[in-house]
């Protein structure tokens, strides 16, 4: 089924409670919507689907109209999630930069998601408090859940950045969640895509439990959120739950996994489209039979429901759905 804001925050804390993982999946077209459902109700286990803004132009076309992209998915995904009655799950907006601000607060309105992410990190620490509350106090008025990130390069005149700057500080995480009251925290840890680039940074998984320790010793516990995950090993990731991370972001594989799926497809069927050598043209008759697209798609779609349902395992979350009393 599909879930609002209120059941996806169930979700998270049942998550939080019990340790483990809500997988959360970036989604760009049906077919990839639907093996995710798929997975998620195979395994019994609730997920989340997520839109960045590429994404939801994408799927409005060569217009880019964001509206009709953000329509247009969370359409599908409520219309084909209502078929699963063991899992379920909820539509999020996933790296909202400030500018992408009347767009969140139209999904919002026109409830077109269950929660967003306002990722104004990049603006400087009371500007990102004032955004991002901003958006928790349109969002909560809808029942949407708001997931919040911080910066950690301070000030662009550093030349050299230091490790310890690029790792969430716990002290800074807290003001954030206690002025912002978001619902969810994306911590850098040592994954965090954008603020890796060029450095090598390694993983501190300790730190997400300083993170969650000093947000539940000030009554403010929120879930945290692992970004730029898809690297990390099985161990990792569950030493990750453990610590206080409750929602795993993946994009990256599933685009491998579709792209490798179609890629050994049509390395053994090349001659349903192309005319062999040696052969006349006269003889060469296209074979519909294999080129259909829901021959070479559905490969995609197997691809991307096994890579889910690997992921539900690691994470933990199979037979959890808030579903499931
Ligand atoms: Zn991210």
């Amino acid at each position: 089924m599909f879930y609002k804001g209120a059941q996806l925050k169930e979700v998270f804390e049942k998550a939080k409670r019990e340790r483990f993982g809500i997988i959360a999946s970036n989604v760009v077209f049906d077919f990839a919507i639907r093996p995710l459902l798929q997975g998620y109700e195979a395994y019994k286990s609730d997920g989340l689907l997520q839109l960045s803004s590429g994404a939801v132009k994408y799927a409005a076309g060569k217009s880019k109209d964001m509206e009709i992209g953000a329509q247009l998915i969370s359409t599908i995904v409520k219309t084909l999630s209502q078929q699963f009655k063991n899992s379920g799950v909820g539509l999020h907006i996933d790296h909202a930069t400030p500018n992408y601000f009347d767009f969140v607060v139209l999904c919002i309105e026109k409830n077109l998601v269950s929660s967003v992410m306002i990722d104004a990190s990049k603006e400087d620490f009371d500007e990102n408090i004032r955004i991002s509350s901003e958006v928790v106090k349109v969002a909560h008025k809808h029942g949407v859940l708001v997931e919040g990130e911080i910066g950690y390069i301070k000030g662009a005149e550093d030349e050299i950045i230091s490790d310890t700057e690029l790792y969430t500080k716990p002290e800074e995480a807290l003001e954030y969640v206690k002025k912002t009251g978001v619902d969810l925290f994306a911590a850098s840890v040592g994954t965090n895509h954008g603020v890796t680039k060029g450095h090598k940074v390694h993983l501190k998984l300790d730190l997400i439990k300083e993170i969650d320790n000093l947000l539940i010793s000030n009554k403010v516990e929120t879930g945290i959120v692992l970004h730029g995950a898809s690297g990390l090993t099985m161990n990792q990731q569950q030493e990750a739950i453990k610590n206080g991370v409750v929602k795993i972001n993946k994009d990256t594989r599933y685009q491998m996994e579709i792209a490798s799926a179609v890629q050994s497809y049509w390395e053994k069927e090349k001659d349903a489209i192309a005319k062999p050598e040696g052969i006349s043209d006269d003889s060469y008759i296209p074979d519909k039979s294999r080129f259909d697209p829901r021959k070479w798609i559905t490969k995609g779609e197997d691809a991307i429901q096994n890579a889910v349902e690997g992921l539900i395992q690691i994470s933990g979350s199979a037979g959890k759905s808030i579903l499931l009393r």
